[in-house]
């Protein structure tokens, strides 16, 4: 039996700020509803994992009532939020913190500009869930046991260098409001961001991205200033031509329930244009038909399935990436069963700072090795970026290599030059 069913029968259930205030953040809090783990020994995988994760925990009841407690470790909801020290691989040599480089990126901090016409406002560092995934584990939620987080100033204080920074940039004329998550900011800070950066002529489209409509969907039905205020925003943006989206990210059809339903509808209904992206991760969406049925139900929602990721590395994460080859296989599975513009572009945002890559855009990809070379002729047109599969996916023979520094250097080596090569001769 799911222990958070008395949860669900509770009329508090369907509001945002009660799932916040009960918002699970420990495994003491966890085992107390664990009725199915006599001798302890899921709890203390639990705790093995998190003593590895570079996010702390926190989960939302809403989220913890969507989890099949009945097969706990091979849940597709559960993998996405509470790490298992049991399922955790060594980390791919190829590993950094910030593997995106976004630090090195920033004009000013807040602020990733790396795309010459688009930039990144870091808007917060808090989430109303703390993924496994995350990218930016660098400085979203709490320190962890492995990681002290590069803590983000007051947004207030930040926040007049970045509009100054944008009013002195033209060249950007989009937006993507992140973080951390955009349900974590209250309608006045919402509104504020909104009409800083609508009173800036050169910007024509803001993004705001949130995990929250999986995680926390009875935010938009209950918390009506902040659904009010994100309203606002897009009727003040449509009214002076500027286009204002909400971004969601969903990775399995079960996070789409009746309340992400009546969510999704209302903001619909209010003009809210919504795109999603998704992570591809093994155990949770590696499969044609889950990435089918996760197409069909956001597109029936009116929310576009717009981007597939390739998995990012991400410390104690490497057990739920996939290889680059599997990806071009579920692509393959996609397209065509929906209108085109219903269907997501399967991407890799290249580590190293190249930026997103269609997936099947790279110069050079050994399927042995696992290693795919890509060029950003965009965003720096002088550097080859490296996306290696996970080691898992390879040989025992490619494995070991990866794991002798010199092999694993001429690997790489051969790699640049095989992708440079084909370059030369276009
Ligand atoms: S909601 Fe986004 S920013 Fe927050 S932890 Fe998840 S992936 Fe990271």
């Amino acid at each position: 039996m799911n222990p958070f069913a008395r949860e669900m029968t509770r009329p508090e259930f369907a509001d945002a700020a009660w799932q916040e205030r009960c918002a699970v953040t420990s495994v003491d809090q966890l085992r107390e509803r664990m009725e199915d783990d006599p001798n302890g020994n899921l709890m203390r995988d639990v705790e093995l994992g998190l003593a590895r994760a570079p996010m702390a925990m926190r989960i939302t009841p809403y989220v913890l009532s969507l989890i099949d407690w009945s097969n706990f470790l091979q849940d597709p909801i559960r993998k996405q939020f509470i790490p298992v020290g049991s399922e955790i691989l060594p980390s791919h040599p190829l590993l950094r913190m910030d593997s995106l480089h976004e630090q090195e990126s920033s004009p000013v901090d807040g602020l990733v500009h790396r795309y010459p016409d688009k930039a990144l406002l870091l808007a917060t560092d808090r989430c109303p869930a703390y993924c496994r995934f995350c990218t930016r584990s660098y400085s979203v939620g709490l320190d962890t046991q492995s990681v002290s987080k590069k803590r983000a100033s007051p947004f207030q204080a930040r926040w007049n260098a970045i509009v100054a920074y944008l009013r002195a940039t033209p060249v950007i004329v989009d937006v993507a409001v992140s973080g951390g998550d955009c349900f974590q900011l209250n309608s006045s800070q919402l509104s504020a961001i909104g009409r800083g950066l609508l009173s800036i002529p050169s910007i024509r489209r803001i993004r705001f991205a949130t995990k929250g409509l999986a995680v926390l969907p009875m935010k938009v039905t209950s918390d009506l200033e902040w659904t009010n205020a994100l309203v606002n925003i897009s009727d003040a943006g449509r009214n002076q031509g500027v286009d204002i989206s909400l971004h969601t990210h969903f990775n399995h059809p079960r996070e789409i329930t009746h309340y992400t339903a009546a969510a999704a509808e209302l903001l619909f209904k209010r003009g809210i244009r919504m795109r999603n992206q998704s992570v591809l991760m093994a155990g949770v969406n590696d499969d044609s038909e889950v990435m089918k049925g996760l197409v069909k139900k956001l597109s029936h929602l009116h929310i576009q399935p717009y981007y597939v990721f390739a998995c990012d590395l991400v410390d104690g994460l490497e057990h739920m990436r996939c290889s680059l080859s599997l990806a071009c296989q579920i692509e393959k599975a996609i397209r065509g069963i929906t209108a085109g513009y219903n269907t997501p572009l399967f991407a890799v945002d290249t580590p190293g700072g190249g930026g997103k890559r269609d997936i099947h855009s790279f110069e050079y990809y050994n399927r042995q090795t696992g290693i795919a070379v890509y060029r950003a002729p965009s965003v720096r047109p002088d550097q080859l970026f490296i996306y290696p599969d996970p080691l898992q996916s390879l040989s025992p023979d490619a494995q070991t290599a990866w794991l002798d520094p010199q092999r694993a250097k001429r690997m790489l080596t051969d790699a640049v030059q095989a992708a440079q090569a084909k370059s030369a001769t276009g």
